[in-house]
């Protein structure tokens, strides 16, 4: 079996080079180039996070491998080739941009394919976004569940800052190292998961999300939050981006060191996070709502096993609203924590 995985992974890294030199030297990978600079990505983020181009040619890759003599049942098992009802092999992945996804050792184990399309032409054809990415299968290398983008790359800066920032999308992690942000994973389309979470553990306490700014990133933070609250000895904190932006899209808008500083200023702690959250469109001078919004805030502390946490955020409760004490919070939480 480990012979096997060895051949997976060799294959995977042929195909990478193979893309990356179609995206680089190959007329047929000019479009895609030019879409990348587009987006200001440098020839050294290029080749850095090793990115190239898959022809739209159903059958570039496996005619190649196919005549360097790898065995077909081989390749079905990449996930890189589907099998057609004669037999005959096709590529699963043409006309995308390719980014490798590398494991923690640095091998690549999969792959997810962007669409070559603009913002504009997306507004004309929008159903074209719904294919927008397209990732490898799961397969004997590659544990969709388990895997962080880019965690071997920036593992070290993790460990040296004792941060980690998490991304949704692999343009957010490349825009924030171009940035100047090495430390960004991502977790690539599946909403986050508890072993993702432990692979962070193993490497830094302090975990800082980024999500995008639009209504599917403000649900993905608050599921976020929900699933630290496992990890007790890990720090959570927010940064929200205005607009509805992603990161990569807030520093093409407002520059990179706007980005770096939001990323470095504009963070808020959980808490605060689901404050702002549970009091959208709230009407807090009303007592009722502003007592059900007090109680909400308290079942989020009933979670917190730290007294020193409960202690900070408790006041802060209090110093919003001086009408109610310390002492009835703290009550009322340890009854709700008494139901629990
Ligand atoms: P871009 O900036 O290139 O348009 P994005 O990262 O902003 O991409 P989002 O729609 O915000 O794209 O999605 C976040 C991440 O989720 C993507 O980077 C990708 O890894 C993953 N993803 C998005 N759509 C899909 C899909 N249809 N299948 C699999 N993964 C997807
Ligand atoms: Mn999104
Ligand atoms: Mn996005
Ligand atoms: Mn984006």
């Amino acid at each position: 079996e480990n012979s096997e995985k060895k051949e997976l992974i060799e294959i995977h890294e042929k195909a990478c080079e193979v893309y990356a030199y179609v995206l680089k030297d190959l007329a047929v990978g000019e479009k895609a180039l030019a879409y990348l600079k587009n987006r200001e990505l440098t020839e050294e983020t290029i080749e850095t996070f090793r990115v190239g181009f898959s022809p739209d040619d159903r059958k570039f890759l496996s005619t190649l491998f196919l005549k360097q003599g790898r065995k077909k049942e081989v390749l079905l098992k990449t996930g890189l080739f589907l099998e057609g009802d004669d037999g005959e092999l096709f590529d699963r992945f043409s006309g995308r941009i390719m980014f490798p996804i590398r494991n923690e050792h640095g091998e690549v184990v999969a792959f997810s394919g962007r669409k070559v399309f603009t913002a504009e032409e997306a507004k004309i054809n929008p159903d074209i976004k719904k294919t927008k990415y397209m990732n490898s299968p799961e397969s004997l290398i590659f544990n969709k569940s388990q895997l962080l983008f880019n965690l071997d790359l920036a593992k070290n800066t993790i460990r040296k800052q004792g941060e980690v920032f998490l991304f949704e999308g692999q343009m957010d992690v490349i825009a924030a190292y171009q940035a100047g942000i090495p430390n960004g994973v991502a977790s690539l389309g599946t909403s986050l998961t508890d072993k993702q979470i432990q692979q962070i553990a193993r490497v830094c306490k302090s975990v800082i999300t980024v999500f995008d700014g639009d209504n599917a990133g403000i649900k993905a933070t608050n599921r976020a939050i929900d699933l630290f609250e496992k990890f007790p000895r890990l720090t959570l904190q927010i940064v929200s981006l205005s607009e509805g932006l992603d990161p990569d899209e807030y520093a093409r808008k407002y520059g990179e060191t706007s980005l770096v500083q939001t990323l470095k200023n504009g963070r808020i702690s959980w808490f605060e996070f689901r404050k702002r959250f549970l009091r959208i469109e709230k009407n807090l001078e009303n007592h009722a709502e502003q007592i059900g919004y007090i109680n909400a805030l308290l079942q989020e502390l009933a979670k917190v096993s730290s007294n020193l946490e409960i202690d900070a955020y408790l006041n802060e409760i209090t110093q919003e609203f001086p009408r109610f004490s310390y002492k009835v919070l703290l009550d009322q939480l340890k009854e709700l924590q008494g139901k629990r």
